[in-house]
C-alpha cells in the first residue's frame, strides 16, 4: 500500500498520450480504454513506464498469476481503486483457464522455452487479453458514468476471420453495461471456428454469418461505425454507443505486458535461468501487439536481449525490420497456414515507432499519412538503427511451417500449432547465445486441418484425403490425438459437436443489413 503511494507520488497520475500528438490533453487509463482509438487517429501510450528491479520481478513468482497481473496494473497507476483491480484480475485469470499457472512454460530443452498462451476458454492467445479487457472496460465505463463523464452503455461490434470473434464473445459475455455482436464470413471460417462462435452462451451476445468474404464483413462493420445518423439513433433510442475493443486498445496490450514479466519470474523460480540472465523472445507476429508487449516488458526491467519477429508469407514486418521501409504498395495478401498472422497493415507498429523515435508525434503522423496515401513509408536512419538494436526478423513459408510441426513432434514429442511453428522455425534461424522464450499462440486443435497435413506430409493447401475430408473438426482432432497420443484437446474444443447451436442468422454484408440486425438485437 505505502509502496503504491510512493510510486503514485513519484510520477503522479499516469496519463496517456497519443502517438500523433493530436489530443488536447492526456487522459487517464479509464478514458483510454473506453475510447480505444484517440481522437485524430493515434493510439494511446502511457506517459510513464514503471520500472522494476530484478528482485521485484523475481518476487512475482510467489504470487498467483491474477495477483501478479494486479501488481503490474498498480505499478502502472491504473486509475481504479486497488481493491477493484484485485477483484477484476481474480475474475480475469481464474478457473476460466485450464491451468493454474494460466500461461505455463514448457521447456523443450535447456534453452528453448515455450510460453503456452492458449489455456483460456477459446484456446488461442487472444484470451490472455480478452478475458481481462472486458472487465476493465466495464469498470472504466462505470467509473466515468459515476463521474458524470459518460451517459451511455456500449455495444461492441466485431468482424472476424476466426480467432478474435470467439475470444471477444467469451470475454464480453455476461459483462455489465456491454453487449457484443460478431460477424463472420459465411463459409469463410473453419468448422471449429464457426461452431465455437454459434454455440456461445450468454444473454448479451449475438453472432451473424455474413454472405460474402472477410473483407465484406470488415467493410460493412467499418461503414456502420462511421454512420453518424445510426450512432445518434442508437444513443437516442437505447443510450448505446458502438465500440470495437480491437487490438489497438491499450487495455488489450497491458495484459500482454504482464505475461512477459511473469514468465521471466517463472523461469528464474524454476531454476531454468539465473536471475538477471538475458533471454531472447520470439513472437509469431501479425498486428505487432504481442511483440510490442515484450518490448514494453524489456523497458520495465525484464532482461530481454533481442526480440525475434516471426512472419509467415505476409512478410511486411520482416521486410520492414530488415530494410526500414514499410511497403504494401505492391504486396499481395496471401492466405497461409497461420491465418491469424495474415495481415498487411500492422496497427501496433505505430506505437513501437512512437517509442523508438523518442515519442515524435510529428514523425508518426507523417509516416501514417504516407502509408495511407502512398501505401509505403520509410523511417529515418536513427529510428532504423533503434529498430535493428531491438529486433531481428524472419519469414517462414507454409511448407517450412508444416515441416516444423512434424519435426518438433518427432524430436520433442510436443505438438504445436502452425502459428507457434512459424515462431519456432524463425527462432532457429535467428537465435544467438541467449535462451529463447517462444510465444505459443494457439492450441494445435484450433488448426487441426493443417496439423493433419503436417503429420501426413500433405502440401499446405492440399485437399484432405476423402475419409478425413468428411470428418467434423472435432472428429479430425480426435483422429490426430489418437495418431500422436496427444489427448489434451481442451474441453471447449472437444465438445463442440454436442453443443446447442444458438445463432443461425445469415445476413447481407451491406451497412443497412448490419444496422437492421444490430437494432433487432438491441430490441430483444
Ligand atoms: C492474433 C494472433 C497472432 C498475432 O498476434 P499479434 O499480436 O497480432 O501480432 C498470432 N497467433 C495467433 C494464434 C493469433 O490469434
Amino acid at each position: 500500500m505505502s509502496q503504491r503511494t510512493d510510486r503514485a507520488a513519484a510520477f503522479g497520475q499516469n496519463l496517456y498520450l497519443d502517438t500523433r500528438g493530436a489530443i488536447d490533453a492526456p487522459v487517464p487509463f479509464t478514458e483510454a480504454v473506453v475510447d480505444g482509438l484517440a481522437a485524430g487517429g493515434g493510439l494511446y501510450v502511457p506517459q510513464e513506464l514503471p520500472s522494476m528491479t530484478i528482485e521485484e520481478i523475481v518476487a512475482l513468482a510467489e504470487l498467483p498469476y491474477a495477483q501478479r497481473a494486479a501488481a503490474i496494473y498498480k505499478a502502472f497507476n491504473v486509475d481504479l481503486p486497488d481493491g477493484v483491480i484485485d477483484e477484476l484480475m481474480a475474475r480475469a485469470y481464474g478457473d476460466n483457464f485450464d491451468d493454474e499457472a494460466v500461461c505455463p512454460i514448457t521447456s523443450l530443452d535447456e534453452s528453448t522455452h515455450i510460453l503456452e498462451l492458449w489455456h483460456g476458454p477459446t484456446s488461442a492467445f487472444k484470451d490472455m487479453a480478452l478475458q481481462c479487457l472486458p472487465h476493465f472496460f466495464s469498470a472504466s465505463a462505470q467509473q466515468l458514468r459515476d463521474q458524470g463523464k459518460l451517459g451511455h452503455e456500449f455495444m461492441i461490434l466485431v468482424a472476424t476471420s476466426g480467432d478474435t470473434g470467439k475470444a471477444a464473445l467469451e470475454g464480453f459475455k455476461g459483462v455489465d453495461g456491454v453487449s457484443i455482436g460478431v460477424l463472420f464470413p459465411d463459409g469463410g471460417v473453419s468448422d471449429i471456428q464457426r461452431k465455437q462462435m454459434v454455440t456461445t452462451t450468454g444473454d448479451n451476445v449475438q453472432v451473424w454469418a455474413v454472405r460474402g468474404n472477410f473483407d465484406d464483413c470488415q467493410t460493412g462493420v467499418k461503414r456502420t461505425f462511421s454512420d453518424a445518423d445510426f450512432a445518434n439513433a442508437l444513443l437516442d433510442e437505447h443510450a448505446i454507443a458502438l465500440s470495437s475493443a480491437n487490438s489497438i486498445n491499450w487495455g488489450r496490450l497491458l495484459p500482454q505486458v504482464v505475461y512477459y514479466i511473469s514468465s521471466y519470474a517463472e523461469l528464474v523460480a524454476a531454476g531454468k535461468i539465473a536471475a538477471g540472465a538475458e533471454i531472447d523472445v520470439c513472437v509469431p507476429t501479425g498486428n505487432f501487439g504481442n511483440i510490442l508487449a515484450a518490448w514494453y516488458a524489456k523497458q520495465i526491467g525484464v532482461p530481454i536481449g533481442m526480440l525475434l519477429c516471426a512472419s509467415n508469407d505476409n512478410r511486411v514486418l520482416t521486410d520492414f525490420i530488415n530494410s526500414g521501409t514499410y511497403d504494401i504498395s505492391d504486396r499481395p495478401f496471401v492466405l497461409t497456414a497461420s491465418p491469424s498472422m495474415d495481415i498487411l497493415v500492422s496497427s501496433n507498429l505505430e506505437r513501437q515507432l512512437f517509442e523508438l523515435t523518442g515519442r515524435d508525434g510529428d514523425a508518426i503522423r507523417q509516416w501514417m499519412t504516407d502509408l495511407a496515401e502512398k501505401r509505403c513509408f520509410r523511417v529515418d536512419a536513427a529510428t532504423f538503427a533503434k529498430v535493428r538494436e531491438n529486433f531481428s526478423a524472419d519469414s517462414i513459408d507454409n511448407a517450412t511451417c508444416l515441416a516444423t510441426i512434424k519435426a518438433v513432434l518427432d524430436e520433442y514429442d510436443y505438438l504445436i500449432d502452425p502459428h507457434t511453428a512459424v515462431a519456432y522455425a524463425a527462432a532457429q534461424n535467428l537465435r544467438g547465445e541467449n535462451p529463447v522464450l517462444i510465444a505459443s499462440t494457439a492450441h494445435w486443435a484450433k488448426f487441426g486441418d493443417n496439423v493433419y497435413r503436417a503429420l501426413h506430409a500433405l502440401a499446405p493447401a492440399a485437399a484432405l484425403p476423402d475419409e478425413t475430408a468428411q470428418l467434423t473438426g472435432c472428429q479430425l482432432n480426435e483422429r490426430i490425438a489418437e495418431e500422436t497420443d496427444k489427448h489434451d484437446i481442451p474441453a471447449g474444443l472437444a465438445n463442440l459437436d454436442a453443443m446447442e447451436v444458438r445463432f443461425t442468422d445469415t445476413i447481407d454484408g451491406n451497412v443497412e443489413a448490419i444496422e437492421a440486425a444490430a437494432r433487432a438485437f438491441l430490441a430483444r
